[in-house]
């Protein structure tokens, strides 16, 4: 049987793109993908642990896997990513046909981990700090045109909920030179537009700095270095934490033209109690100032968000300043979720925990309200004239998805070419997306 290889990712873009250098991994090992598990010699789950849910899709999914390991025993079954990292041995214990358990700071072992399980048995290689960055490793791109270059794995930060310091470490920078190197070789082969990706983006380089010296972060130096970079024409970033948006970013942002206007800026909640026992370090009325600074810097600046709803403690009291917040914020859209308690975090032992039909009926609310604003601002956006970059088909048979700088999805009727800039005018406003028709090509912008 030919060899070949069937990733399912789950999670964040930073999963999505680790599932690129597995699979970089594996095609350099000779693989190529297959389209069904039945045609697979090799099967990765990359997993995801930020929510209870995941934990229960891995197991149901490697439930799934158990009859086709049976009638196939040379197949290699591999969990990795985030819940690899937090379950380890776990994962064997429950699904005893898992081959290879490789955590997130491992995955250079990759290929090792799946030879020697052939002749040793069942492998596992959880260690606990990043020797060589996944970036080292070559990939294999979902996309020609655009690309997510990983610039800081890891977190500092504790917010209280979260499960991501402890399966994905503190921060390591990548060293300036070596993220340049990858845009500028990217865009070479035609990438048009990149997305640095970090949990805590602005924070970038804090941990490189000359140590001893003032620890700044170089953030704003690095959206001006790739900014520089020729033939690229898109930066994106995510996520930037609030309290880390410094002036030296806002004016970065400004001032590089290939910056795309748009931000993800996590809120969480908009009550400054629950902010506290988050340990998120701003609080409301900071929050929202910022936003009005940046808005002000970068003119028709697009904003999504994260919030929790049901946080341990939360009252209605506390909701209804989440609600006020979202209401006068105006986000262009928002990721919300329902609080989930993860293991080892500091929320998980907090008392009061939210009865499920309360959490319930506050996200719905809050939904509700979030999809009126987004509604709204996406109809404020009819009649003008936006440069979109054509992504590919569209869901619906027919048209075509493209995306604006301000991350606004749009659906065209013609069968543009991906990879290719246009000029689009809105004529119409959907919850999630707009609808537009091609005015023409998109001049370049200056490099
Ligand atoms: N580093 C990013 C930040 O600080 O905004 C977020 C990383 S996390 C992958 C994405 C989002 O998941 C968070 O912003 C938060 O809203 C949500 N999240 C994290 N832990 C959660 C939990 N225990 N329950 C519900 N949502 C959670
Ligand atoms: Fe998690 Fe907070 Fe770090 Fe984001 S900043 S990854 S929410 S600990």
């Amino acid at each position: 049987m030919e060899r070949r290889y069937l990733i399912r990712t789950f999670g964040c873009q930073m999963n999505e793109h680790d599932s690129e250098r597995i699979a970089g991994v594996l095609t350099a090992d000779g693989m190529t993908p297959a389209h069904t598990p039945d045609d697979a010699r090799v099967i990765v789950l990359n997993t995801c642990a930020i929510r209870e849910n995941a934990d229960n899709k891995l197991y149901g999914n490697l439930g799934h896997l158990k009859p086709l390991k049976e009638r196939r025993p040379d197949l290699k079954i591999v969990v990795a990513g985030c819940l690899a990292q937090k379950d380890q041995a776990e994962i064997q214990r429950k699904a005893p046909w898992v081959d290879v358990v490789v955590g997130t700071h491992a995955l250079p072992q990759l290929l090792e981990l799946i030879d020697r399980s052939e002749t040793d048995g069942p492998q596992m290689d959880i260690r606990e700090h990043t020797e060589v960055f996944p970036t080292a490793l070559p990939a294999v791109r979902n996309d020609t045109f655009r690309a997510w270059v990983s610039i800081a794995p890891g977190c500092d930060n504790g917010c209280t909920f979260c499960i991501v310091p402890l399966v994905r470490g503190p921060q390591r920078s990548r060293a300036i030179g070596d993220i340049l190197a990858e845009v500028q070789g990217l865009a070479a082969r035609g990438v048009v537009e990149v997305t640095l990706l970090g949990q805590n983006v602005n924070t970038y380089g804090r941990d490189v700095t000359v140590p001893g010296s003032s620890r700044t972060p170089l953030f704003a130096r690095l959206l001006r270095e790739v900014d520089a970079v020729e033939r690229l024409r898109r930066i994106r970033f995510t996520s930037p934490h609030p309290h880390d948006f410094t002036p030296d970013v806002i004016d970065a942002m400004a001032a590089c033209e290939k910056v795309c206007e748009h931000i993800h800026f996590p809120l969480q909640s908009g009550s400054d109690r629950v902010l506290q026992l988050m340990r998120r370090s701003y609080r409301r009325e900071r929050y929202l100032e910022w936003l009005a600074r940046i808005r002000a810097a970068v003119p028709d600046v697009a904003v999504s968000t994260d919030i929790i709803v049901g946080f341990p403690g939360e009252t209605e009291e506390d909701f209804l300043g989440t609600l006020d917040v979202v209401e006068r914020a105006r986000f262009d859209s928002a990721y919300t979720f329902q609080y989930s308690p993860r293991p080892g975090t500091r929320a998980a032992t907090m008392p009061d925990h939210v009865a499920a039909d309360v959490v319930q009926e506050r996200f719905d609310r809050l939904v509700a309200l979030q999809n009126r604003i987004t509604l709204e601002r996406n109809q404020a956006q009819v009649g003008t004239t936006v440069e979109v970059l054509v992504e590919g088909a569209g869901k619906k048979g027919g048209s075509t998805q493209a995306r604006t700088r301000g991350n606004r999805i749009v659906h065209l009727e013609h069968g543009l070419e991906p990879g290719t800039f246009v000029d689009v005018r809105v004529t119409g406003a959907a919850a999630h997306h707009l609808v537009g028709e091609a005015v023409g090509a998109s001049a370049p912008l200056r490099v």
